[in-house]
């Protein structure tokens, strides 16, 4: 019926179709109001409805506690990079950062200019291929807040525990793993995810925050960078991503009618186990990152020959597997299979996998 690629991208990435397809139907005539969303009043009663749902659908399927606000942003991860220091930094000024990635490290670098932000552990020196121990003892006792970033998409990486940061609030990038496992969401003052890889088309960023870490902005901060300007306007103080907000809540409904994030976890679980097990069992392809760390989500993995990755990588595009290319710090390959992701994909990779180690025999 379609002509779909399997898009392995680290993202934009793949929506489930089903979603696209009801977008489709709705998208010049939504629900009979003889316009597009996109085209939409944010202030009409359609799009309040659009918006309240989609958070009231999030914090079904993450069951996040009534004391958490949940907010619809623009400006990507790489905004909150800035967002995060500039509202947290609020009594001693200093931070604490587990570096164990790019965007670990990009977003300590711009807590920097705001305070006295210390990286506790990295591991840069391996090229991140694992996640570090870290334990209580190892925060520093007056830090305003404790930084991660939880799933690596860079590395295939993910902390396989939540750090205890005693009373200090944890603040956790899940831009690469939102809604792909049941996370317990009073263990941390802040989780934020950029839209564009689990939930939704790029211009939506999702900031959960407990709500008394709201309020203690610097008098000069610039109005949009105050959490509070979006928490006391239930995300309206100006005009939001509407476009990506009502995709998200398509996917929020969705998730919800197909068993939310358990049936999902479950199904990651097994597309992940099964290509790490053709990895490990191949006699050409590699992991990248110590076992007990690797991503659910994103599987880097290498052949070792740079020529060899990139003959890999051209068969299978044009076997309709598209975007597996590593990222250029790692090089070799990586396979994004976040819920979007079919089993079906994940079971061509594979196959096109042995066959590759087959011709190379
Ligand atoms: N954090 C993580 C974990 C990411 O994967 C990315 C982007 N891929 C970012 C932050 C940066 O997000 P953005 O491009 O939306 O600024």
């Amino acid at each position: 019926k379609y002509e779909r690629v399997y898009n392995f991208s680290a993202g934009p990435s793949m929506l489930p179709l089903e979603v696209l397809e009801n977008v489709q139907k709705d998208l010049l005539n939504y629900k009979g109001t003889g316009e597009s969303v996109m085209e939409m009043s944010h202030r009409s009663a359609e799009f309040k409805a659009i918006i309240e749902d989609a958070e009231a659908d999030l914090r079904k399927l993450m069951n996040i506690p009534d004391n958490y606000k949940v907010l619809f942003l623009q400006g990507g991860g790489t905004l909150q990079f800035s967002m995060i220091p500039i509202n947290l930094l609020r009594n001693s000024k200093k931070a604490d950062y587990i570096v164990t990635g790019q965007w670990a490290k990009k977003a300590y670098k711009e807590a920097c200019k705001f305070g006295d932000i210390k990286c506790v552990a990295s591991s840069e020196e391996d090229t991140y291929s694992y996640i570090p121990e870290v334990s209580r003892e190892d925060f520093r006792a007056d830090a305003d807040y404790v930084y991660i970033c939880y799933n690596n998409t860079i590395y295939g990486s993910k902390f396989p525990y939540i750090p205890d940061t005693g009373d200090i609030p944890l603040v956790a990038d899940m831009s690469s793993c939102i809604l792909s496992e049941e996370v317990d969401v009073s263990r941390f003052g802040v989780i934020w995810a950029g839209a564009q890889k689990n939930v939704a088309p790029a211009g939506v960023t999702i900031v959960i925050i407990r709500d008394d870490l709201i309020g203690f902005a610097p008098e000069d901060t610039p109005v949009y960078l105050d959490y509070k300007t979006h928490a006391e306007k239930d995300s309206m103080y100006n005009t939001p991503p509407c476009w990506s907000i009502y995709v998200a809540g398509e996917v929020f409904k969705y998730l919800l009618e197909n068993g939310g994030v358990p049936a999902m976890h479950e199904k990651d679980v097994r597309k992940a186990e099964k290509l790490y097990a053709a990895i490990d069992a191949s006699p050409i392809f590699r992991g990248t990152v110590r076992e007990k760390d690797r991503s659910l989500m994103n599987v880097t993995f290498v052949t070792g020959d740079k020529d060899m990755d990139a003959e890999f990588i051209a068969m299978a595009k044009e076997n309709g597997l598209i975007n597996l290319k590593g990222h250029r710090t790692v090089g070799g390959l990586r396979a994004s299979i976040y819920n979007a992701m079919p089993e079906e994909g994940v079971d061509a990779l594979i196959a096109l996998m042995k066959k590759f180690e087959e011709s190379k025999k």
